[in-house]
């Protein structure tokens, strides 16, 4: 018979208990204490993470897919969660798991030409996203400063307007703003259009539409105008619209990002397109009202410049360099191997303005993060001209340096003469006693201004444009009237394209107008206008 001595006994115990571990439970599992709103207030979770999605398995939508939610506040005795699914389903009481992912989101070049909620989940009815994915985390910390490279690279819009007198560069961030339907999505969506492979430029602009707070409606045109456009080969649409929650409204911009992120880490160049921020804002108001955080200036959180600020600073031209590239801060693993120097992340972000009121709140805020702004004016959308681009208060900031040479000479004079005709024709209109001169300067501002218009949808290929811009440089457009200036650009396009296809071709290589062909162009544009002339 052996002998049990009580201070073995005690070892045994002792080394029973620390190895019991009931952590897991504790920390990973809470209970619902309250919920409503799309908002549940969570008991337990002491570890989780903000930012952290989390699974409620007791809660099952419609269609019986689990609830899931996102932590965004962590309190001393509970944890503030956004509902992403039926808030609905969710009851007190209902269990709360830990994932311990920080809200990611899959990515791959399967998500090109389909349409995904801020979650990644296909919502076109085509099917899994096909390919290899990634997971890439929604919020991520901006590159350095020492990952970028300045910008020089245009990106064109296809919009006489902008890539005259507002130039875009790859890496950059201009806002389009404006009052409701002045026209600032179909900038954007031209704007993607344009960025369709050709022979000139054998790769794409991968480009992303992030659809905030919009009719479905309209989500499906937009839509639907890509797809008749060929576009949506190269597109990605995230969309939450109007119906959905806050919390997707919330995040869908930040998916957007991690998407165009993938693009630009893999040294190709994305375009992101948020359409629109001031959505967002209201949702991530609504958000925050609800888990009852301070509310500031027009009961916005303090923090939505923040908010808006990490999301756009994402936008960068990596430098070329592969072995530096991969060093950049917060690069996924799995994503490592892929990661390629060079690529680029455009954003556009658009805002909603109340009667042309720039100074509000969240206006302000995002006009001091971009790089410039497209303003959109309700008047001169009125009065049809449109694009309706104030050129007046429009500015870009950096994207000079990457305007194309010939373009950028031949715009340089194009803004004083518009900005001079704005101020004469307001005399103008108080009497015709005016001098010769002022007449000439009039009704050169007329013709410009008329050659800026542009229809939806047609984007024209940067050559095109410099060839129109020449034509008005040398003041030939005062020799025909205003109303034909549309149609001299349609038979003037068409007759260069036909007699110099191959100069037209190496023009949008180069970016650079020689004499030569600029003579030629001149006497096609003075035969076009003769021919208009005659048959009038
Ligand atoms: P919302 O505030 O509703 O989002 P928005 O500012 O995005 O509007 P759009 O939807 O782009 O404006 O355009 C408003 C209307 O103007 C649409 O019916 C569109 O077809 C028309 N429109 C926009 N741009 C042009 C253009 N260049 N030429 C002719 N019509 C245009
Ligand atoms: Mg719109």
């Amino acid at each position: 018979m052996s002998q049990v001595r009580p201070d073995e006994v005690s070892a045994i115990l002792r080394k029973q208990l620390s190895g019991f571990d009931n952590e897991a439970d504790t920390y990973d599992v809470g209970t619902v204490l309250e919920v409503g709103d799309g908002i549940a207030r969570v008991y337990g979770l002491s570890k989780v993470q903000a930012g952290e999605l989390v699974e409620l398995p007791d809660s099952k939508d419609e269609n019986g897919e689990t609830v899931t939610g996102m932590v965004l506040n962590l309190e001393e005795d509970n944890v503030g969660i956004v509902l992403f699914g039926a808030s609905s389903a969710v009851e007190e009481g209902h269990t709360v798991k830990r994932t311990n992912d920080i809200s990611s989101i899959n990515v791959g070049d399967g998500l090109l030409g389909r349409v995904i909620d801020p979650l990644g989940n296909p919502i076109d009815g085509k099917g899994a996203i096909s390919g290899d994915t990634v997971r890439l985390p929604l919020e991520r910390k901006a590159p350095g400063v020492i990952y970028r490279q300045p910008v020089d690279e245009p990106l064109q819009t296809g919009l006489k307007s902008i890539d005259s007198l507002i130039p875009i560069g790859r890496g950059q961030r201009e806002l389009i703003i404006g009052d409701r339907q002045t026209g600032k999505t179909s900038v954007a969506v031209d704007t993607i259009i344009n960025q369709q492979a050709t022979q000139d430029s054998d790769k794409p602009v991968y480009c992303i539409y992030v659809a905030v707070g919009q009719k479905g409606s309209t989500i499906a045109n937009i839509r639907q105008v890509l797809e008749e456009k060929g576009a949506m080969e190269y597109t990605t649409i995230v969309a939450a619209p109007a119906s959905s929650t806050a919390p997707m409204r919330y995040i869908a911009p930040f998916a957007g990002a991690a998407i165009g992120e993938y693009f630009r880490d893999t040294g190709r160049h994305a375009l992101v397109i948020y359409d629109d921020l001031s959505k967002q804002a209201v949702a991530y108001r609504e958000l925050s009202l609800l888990l009852k955080r301070p509310p500031g200036r027009e009961a916005y959180p303090g923090d939505v410049f923040y908010l808006h600020s990490r999301l756009l600073e994402r936008a960068a031209k990596i430098i070329e360099d592969d072995e530096v590239a991969k060093s950049m801060n917060n690069i996924p693993e799995e994503l490592k191997p892929k990661v390629k120097g060079g690529g680029s992340l455009t954003a556009l972000p658009v805002i909603e303005t109340q009667a042309g009121d720039v100074s509000a709140y969240i206006p302000t805020n995002v006009i001091s993060i971009t790089d410039g702004q497209i303003f959109l004016d309700t008047d001169l959308f009125n009065q049809g001209i449109r694009p309706a681009i104030d050129v007046g208060t429009s500015v870009s900031r950096v994207g000079g340096s990457a305007q194309v040479k010939s373009m950028k000479k031949l715009s340089g004079t194009l803004k004083l003469d518009l900005a001079q005709y704005r101020e004469l024709e307001a005399f103008a209109k108080f009497g015709s006693d005016l001098d010769a001169s002022t007449q000439a300067q009039l009704r050169k501002g007329e013709r410009t201004v008329e050659l800026l218009k542009q229809p939806e949808y047609q984007p024209l290929p940067v050559e095109q444009q410099i060839a129109l811009l020449k034509v008005n440089d040398e003041g030939l457009l005062d020799n025909i009237d205003v109303e034909q200036i549309g149609d001299f650009e349609d038979q003037f396009l068409e007759t260069l394209g036909l007699k110099y296809e191959q100069e037209m071709s190496a023009l949008a290589k180069s970016g650079k107008l020689d004499d030569t062909f600029g003579d030629k162009i001149i006497e096609i544009a003075n035969s076009v206008i003769d021919q208009i002339n005659v048959s009038n």
